[in-house]
């Protein structure tokens, strides 16, 4: 396994494919947009430059991991002779079944398949390919560079073989993997979101503010971050549309979004990356909002 494709270069595109490339993968990134590639570019050089700053990495290695970087704007160039192929575009299913066709009939027979998504169906997803069994879930945390968790879902048809395969890459990148099975959040998103959804109903009802909310979370169980803040992190229309699958996928109301997630979602305040959610972030760094509109 040397080449591999990476589809969506946002958050989590940019981040799998520094660490490929920082182990000797040479990688394909693909976007549709040509903005969002020049930008995962120049994120990946400022993440090298932190590890450069840490000790942990020179300016050779640096060169290096940019030069084995490959970008382009269309998926049947991008993933020809891919040996796999990680899609990480927007979490939205109709998307990511139009990539998985797109993928399918673009790479070779032996390329496997696998999406970082949160929590779509990875049994729909290879459902919708030739080859099922060569589909399975590569679920990397953000910061991918950072985080050391890779969890491995296995579809309904992923064969033991691709699985194997994907839990020693992922050991060979330098992260430990957790396998799950294929169902609503999969493991990680089963326990997260619902967490997160409880922050914001007490901040909706005015049990705390968003100061307090994170800061019992921090201080009182040891969390490095608060939900608050995590959720600003991941994205809030991603931690939305994650909600959303667990809500339809169980039919429990219990995962029913928080109306005020909604409203926020709806009104652009999507967290970090569009520069304001919980917290007001347009500056650089976090700082409250004093008056926010969160009752
Ligand atoms: P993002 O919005 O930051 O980036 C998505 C990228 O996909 C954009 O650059 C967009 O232009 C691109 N894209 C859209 N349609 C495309 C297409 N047809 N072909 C190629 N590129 C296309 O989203 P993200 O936060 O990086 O999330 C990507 C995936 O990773 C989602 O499935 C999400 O659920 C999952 N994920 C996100 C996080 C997180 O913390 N943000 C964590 C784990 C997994």
């Amino acid at each position: 396994m040397q080449r591999i494709g990476v589809i969506g270069s946002g958050t989590m595109g940019n981040g799998i494919a520094h660490v490929f490339a920082q182990n000797g993968f040479d990688v394909q990134l693909i976007d549709i947009k040509q903005d969002a590639l020049d930008k995962a570019l120049s994120v990946i050089a400022r993440n090298l430059d932190r590890q450069i700053a840490k000790g942990l990495l020179d300016e050779s290695g640096k060169n290096a991991t940019l030069g084995r970087i490959t970008t382009f704007t269309n998926i049947p160039e991008g993933v020809a002779n891919c040996d796999l192929v990680v899609e990480a575009a927007t979490e939205n299913k109709d998307l990511k079944m139009k990539i998985f066709q797109e993928m399918d009939q673009s790479t070779p027979d032996h390329c496997i398949l696998a999406t970082n998504t949160s929590s779509i169906s990875i049994t729909e997803l290879a459902a919708v390919t030739r080859r099922p069994s060569m589909v399975i879930g590569m679920h990397f945390m953000n910061p991918v560079p950072v985080m050391k968790l890779v969890e491995v879902i296995n579809g309904y048809a992923t064969s033991s073989e691709v699985t194997e395969t994907i839990l020693d890459l992922s050991r060979k990148i330098g992260k430990t993997p957790a396998m799950a099975n294929d169902y609503p959040g999969f493991i990680a998103n089963r326990i997260l979101m619902p967490m997160i959804n409880e922050a914001i109903w007490t901040l909706h009802e005015g049990v705390g503010g968003v100061e307090e909310i994170d800061t019992v979370m921090k201080l009182g169980m040891a969390h490095p971050m608060g939900p608050l803040q995590l959720a600003d992190f991941i994205g809030l229309d991603v931690c939305l549309a994650i909600l959303n699958v667990l809500y339809t996928g169980f039919g429990n109301p219990k995962y029913a979004p928080c109306p005020l997630l909604v409203n926020m979602v709806n009104s652009g305040n999507i967290g970090v990356k569009g520069g304001n959610g919980f917290y007001d972030w347009s500056h650089g760094g976090k700082e409250l909002i004093v008056s926010g509109h969160f009752s």
